[in-house]
């Protein structure tokens, strides 16, 4: 069996990790960077780009350039995340054919999943650059708090990248287990990760028995450096409306530098106090007058624009504390965890919330590629003692009389876990039921996140509450659920229909697979002639080299006069070979080149 990888699969950047021996090691891209922006692009040329060259290119091409994709991942269309994305984001977010999201690029929609594989490939190749062997199994971390249909659309974007993902876990989770890897220690943990799109707080029991124990989590999963990027370019285009009356938001291009130079302002404001943002051309008004930005952004300003936004982080933390009926004081150890924990302001309230120091020994962007790694290790290796307990961060329940919301499984609940409900029929003769489930802690049905709908057919013909049918459902480790149905008097399973409320169909699914594997091969295939390309160059040139002065050694001899028009053939062959991109001829041109080359060699040293 191949080698599983670990792959942090994030809102702004990705990182794949393995475990090699018994050490865990972030893979580096063919760029020498550990984490890969999570974009993705499509060129003019309809070619698509990934990671750090798809941001390059972001600000000419923002149209066709994704970023943050992962924030509208399992969404349906009319929640609030979406909207936001339409408004705000460079690229065209479009309504699915499922009340979920596509994005247009240049005329072709693309699932939030299709984009997310896409990513997942990228980080794929590069584990299987490093390993020197195809990769096709892998454990992907999600947000704590991401719900059932953020889960499955995950698990959707590995199958398109045509890889197993042979167990889904928690970001927070996947940094406790990175941290307590192979150190005996008993120990109450909180974990704060803020990333690019997200937070989560999880508060975990480390046991020396290498037991990994998830207590309690919570979460917002529209909380992140996004956000805090998204206060600095409104108080960039607020004070370019006061300065000039113009508003930067109705130019996506203008927009796309507005973001990048917000989040680089942001990140210059963690090691210094204030931030110059030029943007000069930034829009052009009237009769072609270029407008310029120039600002300067002072530290303790940023904060304020953004106090509200750590705060809820805090409230969120003191939340998840009490759900566990803990005090602050029984936290032993505070793991920082995601590029925005280096905000010195954001350190400094979570110092003073716990009243502790936070552990300097975790690496924020890396920790949950190296905890996924761990994880797959141990879900792979037969000796492992490793134990991971996690909970499910939402209460699993259905909707009952009055649309109200009736919890099946609490929030926090160990998984794997299921229950069940028995249901009985309300009319004569009634042959089916129809179960709404949804996820969430609303005591309203409807403001919880709709999962599905399950319609069980086929019931015996009977009086009114005489079919008795017991309902189970069901949350795996994965956090992923699902339902069965039984017939209590006759033992026989009910067929269930499931109705997706987002995300794709088995059969798009299935085509997208197929897509994908197209790309890989095509993108495999330019690669080898890209190194081949590089080789032919390279003879070429030595060889035209060559050639000038073996005329003059040969020059008159009939042999000497065949043998150059023989070279030259053998070049114009090359040549060709690149031009037509026909990776065969060139692979047979580039032997002869190198047969000639020694020919020639021999020539000359007479
Ligand atoms: P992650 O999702 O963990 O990769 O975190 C990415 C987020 O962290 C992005 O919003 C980045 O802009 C932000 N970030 C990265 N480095 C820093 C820094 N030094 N200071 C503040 N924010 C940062």
């Amino acid at each position: 069996m191949g080698k599983v990888v670990g792959i942090d699969l994030g809102t702004t950047n990705s990182c794949v990790a393995v475990v090699e021996g018994d050490v865990p090691a972030v893979i580096p891209n063919r760029g020498g960077y550990k984490t890969t922006p999570s974009m993705v692009a499509i060129t003019e040329a309809e070619k698509r780009l990934v990671g750090h060259i798809a941001k390059r290119q972001a600000i000419t091409n923002a149209e066709n350039t994704v970023y943050a994709s992962k924030r509208l991942i399992g969404r349906n269309w009319e929640s609030a995340p979406v909207m936001a994305a339409k408004e705000t984001a460079p690229y065209k977010v479009v309504e699915g054919p499922h009340d979920d999201v596509r994005i247009d690029l240049r005329g072709k929609l693309y699932s939030v999943p299709e984009i997310a594989a896409m990513i997942l490939v990228e980080m794929k190749v590069i584990a299987e650059d490093y390993i020197g062997e195809p990769v096709e199994q892998a454990v992907v971390t999600v947000p704590a708090y991401f719900n059932d249909n953020q889960r499955q659309a995950t698990r959707d974007a590995g199958t398109i990248a045509g890889l197993e993902v042979i167990r889904i876990i928690n970001e927070p989770t996947a940094a406790a287990l990175a941290y307590g890897y192979g150190k005996k220690m008993d120990k109450m943990v909180a974990v704060f990760d803020l990333g690019g799109g997200t937070f989560d707080i999880s508060i975990l029991e480390i046991g020396s028995d290498e037991v990994f124990k998830v207590i309690s989590t919570a979460g917002d999963t529209f909380l992140g450096g996004e956000d805090f990027d998204t206060r600095i370019m409104d108080w960039l285009v607020q004070g370019f409306i006061d300065e000039h009356n113009v508003d930067l938001r109705k130019d996506r291009m203008a927009l796309q530098r507005l973001k990048d130079a917000a989040e680089k302002a942001k990140i210059e404001l963690s090691s210094q106090t204030e931030a110059e943002i030029n943007l000069p051309f930034i829009i052009s008004v009237g009769q072609n007058e270029a407008l310029h930005l120039q600002s300067v952004l002072k530290r303790e300003v940023f904060e304020e624009l953004c106090s509200d936004l750590v705060d809820r982080t805090i409230d969120i933390c003191q939340a998840t504390l009490d759900e566990a009926e803990l005090v602050k004081e029984d936290v032993e150890e505070v793991l920082l965890v995601g590029g925005m924990t280096r905000m010195p302001f954001i350190q400094k309230k979570v110092r003073d919330f716990f009243n502790r120091e936070p552990c300097k020994g975790v690496h924020p962007d890396e920790v949950v590629g190296l905890g996924a790694a761990i994880q797959a290790r141990a879900l792979t290796d037969d000796g492992s003692t490793m134990l991971l307990l996690d909970v499910t961060p939402h209460t699993l329940g259905i909707m009952i009389a009055g649309g109200h919301f009736e919890g099946l499984i609490p929030q926090n609940s160990t998984v794997p876990t299921s229950r069940s409900k028995i249901f009985t029929t309300i009319r004569d003769n009634q042959t089916a039921v129809k179960i709404l489930v949804f996820q969430g802690e609303d005591e309203r049905a409807s403001k919880n996140e709709s999962l599905g709908e399950f319609v069980l057919t086929g019931l015996r013909k009977a009086e009114k509450g005489q079919v008795e049918i017991e309902v189970i459902f069901d949350i795996n480790a994965d956090g992923i659920v699902s339902v069965a149905a039984r017939d209590l008097e006759t033992g026989m399973k009910q067929s269930i229909t499931v109705t997706a409320s987002s995300g794709l169909t088995e059969s798009e699914i299935h085509k997208m697979v197929e897509q994908s594997k197209d790309y890989m091969v095509d993108r495999r295939e330019s690669e080898e002639f890209e190194a081949a390309r590089q080789e032919a160059e390279r003879l070429i040139r030595e060889l035209e080299r060559m050639y000038v002065q073996v005329e003059k050694m040969v020059a008159g001899s009939e042999f000497g006069n065949e043998a150059l028009i023989k070279a030259r053939d053998l070049i114009e062959n090359a040549k060709q070979a690149i031009e037509l991109k026909d990776l065969i001829q060139l692979k047979d041109s580039i032997e002869t080149l190198k047969r000639t080359q020694r020919m020639f060699k021999g020539v000359l040293a007479k």
